[in-house]
Order: C-alpha cells, then structure tokens, then sequence
C-alpha cells in the first residue's frame, strides 16, 4: 500500500510538472531533501526533481509555465536551477554513477529512479514522490527510509564503506544531520566513518565548512563534535579544538578538559542566541589554552594570556577554514579577547570605572559578550554556578545602569582633534593625540561627566598645563 501524499504538494512548482506530464511525455519525482522534511513536518528551502530523459529541457519547460525568466543549466552535471519565489528548484536527469579512488567527482550515465536513489547519501534522502498523473502523490521508498525517520537513524542505501569511498564528504553530512536532527548513526555507518576518516583529506574546506556551520547551527552542536571526535574526524578537519581534548594531572591537580568544557559553552549559548558568529567565539574563546598551559607548584594550572594569545590565533584558523577576513573575524577576535572580563568583574568588585572601559572595548557587542560570559560559567559544582550567575546579573544590571549614565558604549570622545588644533593653532601633530586620550581617559575614570562642556574645560586645562597658546576668543 503506498501512501498519498497528494496534500503536501500544492506548491504550484508541482501543479506546474503534473499539469505538463498531462500533456507530455516523461516522468518526474520530486526527491531527497524536501520529502524528508516533509516528513518531519519541517519547511524546506529547496525543491529536487529528478526527470526521465532530459532534465535541462524538462526545466526550461516548466520554468516557461511559471514565467520564470532565469534558468541556470550545468550541462556538464545534467542540472538545471532556477528560482521561484524564495524555492531553489534543481531539476537532475535520472543517472547512475561511478566513483575512481581519488576524487570525488564520478562518472555518470543516465538511469532509473532506482538508480537515482541507490546514488543518494543516506536512506532518509533517498525517498521520493511521484509527480506523474497516473501516480501523483506516491511516496516511492525502496530502501525504509520513512522507517528511518520514524525511528531517528541514519543508515546509507548501499554498503557504508562504499557509499563514504565513492564521496567523503557524507561522512560529516551523516554527522551534521545526526547533529541537526538529533539522529542516531547507525552502528556499521559509525564503524565505516572510523575505519575510512582519513579520506576526508580530498573534500575542500570550503564544503567541509559548510557541514561545520550547519552542526555549529543545530540545537545542541556538541552532539555534532562530539561524533566528529570518536570518529576520528576532528584530527583532520580541526586540529586545534582537538588539542583542547584530556585532563593532565600533576600533584594530585588535575585541570577541566577543555574540549568538553568549550563543547558545554557552545551548547549554552546556542539556548540563548542563533548568531553563527557567536557561536564561532563559544568554539573558540579557549582555543589558546594548550600553548599557554603550565603548572605552578604553588598555584597549579594556569593558562594565562590565553585569551589574548586565542584572539591573535582567530585570523589563522578562519583562512584555514576559507571563513571571511572581515568584521564578523574582527567580531570573533574582540570576544576572545573579552571573554574573561565580565567574569573577572563578578568574581571582584564592580567599580564603575572598569564598566565603563568593558563598555568602551565591546562596543556594540557587550551584550553578545555578556551572552559569551554567561555561558562561560560551567562547573561541576551547582552551588557555585548559581553564585557566579546571581553575580553575574549584578553585573549586567551595573552595566546598563552605568551606559544610561555614561554613553559610553559608542563613545567618541566629546571633543574632536579639529577642535583641538583649532584652539592651539596646532596642525595635526602629537599634542593633539596626547590632549585626546587624556580626556577620553578622564571620562573612562569617571574624573568628568562624558559631556562636551565638561570635556572642553579639560582640554583647555591640559592645553595651559602643556603650556601651548590658546586661541583668543577662548581665554
Ligand atoms: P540541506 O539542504 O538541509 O543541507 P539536503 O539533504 O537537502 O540538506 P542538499 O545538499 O540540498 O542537502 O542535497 C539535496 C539532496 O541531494 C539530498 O537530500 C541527497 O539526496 C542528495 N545529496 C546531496 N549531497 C549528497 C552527497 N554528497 N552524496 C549523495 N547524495 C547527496
Ligand atoms: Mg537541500
């Protein structure tokens, strides 16, 4: 008995296809992605057809039918792409491949459905919907894989060790999904990973990235890690987050293991926030413990200048991972660099002053930081997590007291260089920056209010006290 899934077809794209087999020869299914989140009653952003004959023709022909004006063939491939509203909707010719050992790129001759699906990752992506008259809305599922959806596996059609041979790449989708979709792996899948992860040499970092991103993205990305570690993965995909792995212990003290602390921080702040970026400086806020670890007899573990030594590492592993050089690094950089800080403030005591630099260096992310911090604050000990965190709120408060006092979170200090070369008759020289950040040092002190008023009396002050000659009009 096939099942019908006629209502969860009614995007016109699938309209459009039975309407012209109607009047047409050929066949068309739609496949993979979408039907499996149709299946979990999820939305999906891509449509995938796969057609008998020729795909490129096929696509064009519908693409008329819905006005659309731009279709993207890759003949090489046998795909055609085009946008309808805001769906990708790839159109393939049915096809059978074959690998060679060393890459990834197959040969492929055409073939059935059958063919088609057998050439798909994983049993939950290989199920597809007939889109012909005769047989609108049956789900055609050779290999169980609503069975797998039922039951949360990822299982592959074909034997594993051939399926992650013939592409690597699907060892990390199995993990990514299994991450995304809170999936189990299937115990053979998970055996083949292992024996094969050294393959995933021959896949480019940026599609490697990509499967990064979408386990940093899942709900609790420390499943995805996790798998990436066991399996063997992680030593070639990222060799600094495995570094972070192990507990030492000398003199009886032993440090925390900073894999599983870094994991704990990631999954923290991914409850409370959906921003990739932050989630990139939770993975790496700890990134330089190793280099800066040492023992103290005295003290025991420390890591000093970790933060800083981790902020100057970021540029290194974002251009290893083909991540973007711009602000979002800068961005990642700034809260490595901060993470401590806020946490330094609860376990001290809070003076305004040092909210007020926090304010100054973090900008527009403090609240991001404090997001970072909160998270940062993972112990064994529940009593003392509940202690940081009813401090921690203390602090926040102070925070947003002190910015509706001071302003200083864009601060620009009241009075311009302009302003003081013209009241010096000065050019742009030294002087100038020195009367500059005295004043915006004087403002950080809470010595003046962050007034213009208040800051131009100073300048004239230190400009006496340097004994330069003050324009007319002011004295
Ligand atoms: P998402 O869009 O969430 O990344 P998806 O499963 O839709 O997930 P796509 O990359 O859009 O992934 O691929 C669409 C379909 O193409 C998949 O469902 C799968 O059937 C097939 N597919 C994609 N990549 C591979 C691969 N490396 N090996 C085999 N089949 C693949
Ligand atoms: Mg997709």
């Amino acid at each position: 008995m096939h099942r019908d899934f006629t209502s969860y077809l009614s995007h016109p794209v699938f309209k459009v296809i039975k309407k012209y087999l109607e009047d047409n020869e050929g066949s068309a299914f739609v496949i993979g992605g979408f039907v499996r989140d149709l299946l979990l009653e999820k939305k999906s952003k891509d449509i995938d057809i796969v057609v008998y004959g020729d795909g490129l023709e096929f696509a064009k022909n519908v693409a008329e039918i819905l006005r659309v004006k731009k279709v993207s063939v890759f003949k090489n491939f046998g795909t055609a792409h085009f946008r309808y509203k805001d769906v990708d909707v790839e159109f393939v010719t049915a096809r059978k491949e074959s690998y060679s050992k060393d890459s990834r790129n197959p040969k492929v001759s055409p073939g059935s459905l059958k063919d088609d699906q057998y050439r798909r990752d994983f049993t939950i992506n290989a199920l597809a919907i007939n889109l012909h008259p005769s047989s609108f809305g049956e789900l055609i599922d050779p290999f169980n894989g609503e069975t797998d959806i039922e039951n949360g596996t990822i299982r592959t059609p074909l034997d594993p060790s051939e399926t992650f041979s013939d592409d690597p790449l699907r060892m990390l989708r199995a993990i990514r999904f299994a991450s995304q979709l809170d999936f189990k792996i299937d115990i053979s899948c998970l055996k083949s990973i292992r024996d094969q992860s050294e393959r995933i040499k021959i896949i480019s970092r940026e599609r490697i990235t990509d499967e990064i991103n979408k386990i940093l993205m899942s709900p609790c990305p420390s499943r995805g890690f996790k798998l990436l570690k066991s399996t063997g993965l992680l030593e070639y995909i990222f060799p600094e987050l495995l570094e972070l792995s192990g507990i030492e212990t000398i003199n009886g003290k032993s440090h925390k293991d900073n894999f599983l602390h870094t994991l704990q921080v990631v999954d923290n702040v991914s409850k409370t926030s959906d921003k990739l970026w932050l989630r990139w400086s939770a993975l790496l806020h700890d990134i330089a413990k190793p280099p800066t670890k040492r023992f103290d007899k005295k003290i025991g573990w420390t890591f000093h200048g970790h933060e800083e030594l981790g902020s100057k590492m970021v540029p290194r592993i974002f251009k290893y991972h083909r991540l973007p050089l711009d602000a979002k690094m800068k961005y990642v950089q700034k809260l490595v660099r901060l993470h401590l800080r806020p946490i330094a403030l609860v376990k001290g005591s809070v003076t305004d002053t040092a909210i007020r630099r926090l304010l100054n260096e973090a900008g527009e992310d403090v609240e991001d930081l404090m997001l970072l911090c909160n998270a940062d604050i993972t112990s064994k000990n529940e009593f003392k997590v509940k202690r940081y965190q009813e401090n921690f709120k203390l602090v926040s408060e102070k925070l947003q007291a002190v910015e509706e006092k001071d302003k200083i979170r864009n601060f620009q200090p009241p009075v311009k260089g302009e302003e003081i070369m013209k009241s010096f008759n000065l050019g742009p020289c030294y002087e100038v920056g020195v009367i500059k950040s005295k004043i915006k040092e004087a403002i950080l002190e809470g010595e003046i209010p962050n007034s213009y008023d208040d800051a131009k009396a100073l300048m004239l002050t230190i400009g006496r006290e340097m004994g330069l000659e003050i324009k007319e009009s002011l004295n």
